[in-house]
């Protein structure tokens, strides 16, 4: 199975910043995702006017889900320059958000570091959302 560093050069490897047209461009940052069947998905980032576009992470994310696979073991995004990215917001929800094994995926962070999906969405609504309605109904038998 790939490890951390195939991950990387992987995701840096799809990275070539290009102007697509006068409001677009993509490939400044790239993706690499290994999911729970062994298999390394990338994508690039696509920056449009009007925020249309989406980021690396997503790009990978779509064509994963396209072949079938949902379960992410880990994932890391890395600019032009090989710089790691850390997944924004929006990324880290739709992570967790499409497989619930994905609370424990290793998301790969600058300065060597890893964190899971789940310490980086603390105090999460679905969470919260699930601890209320048993407490609700816990109150009502
Ligand atoms: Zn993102």
């Amino acid at each position: 199975m790939a490890d951390d560093a195939e991950l990387i050069k992987r995701a840096h490897g799809v990275t070539h910043d290009r102007q697509l047209s006068p409001s677009a461009e993509a490939g400044g940052v790239g993706a690499a995702l290994l999911t729970g069947n062994g298999k390394i998905y990338t994508g690039v980032c696509i920056d449009t006017a009007c925020s249309m576009g989406y980021c690396a992470e997503h790009n990978a994310i779509g064509t994963m889900i396209t072949e079938g696979e949902s379960k992410i073991i880990a994932i890391v995004a890395v600019d032009d320059e090989g710089r790691i990215l850390p997944p924004c917001g929006r990324c880290r929800e739709f992570i967790y958000q499409i497989d619930p094994y994905n609370s424990n995926t290793r998301v790969i962070l600058p300065g060597g570091r890893v964190k899971s999906i789940s310490e980086l969405l603390p105090e999460h609504w679905r969470e919260d959302k699930t601890a209320r309605e048993l407490a609700e109904n816990s109150s009502k038998g």
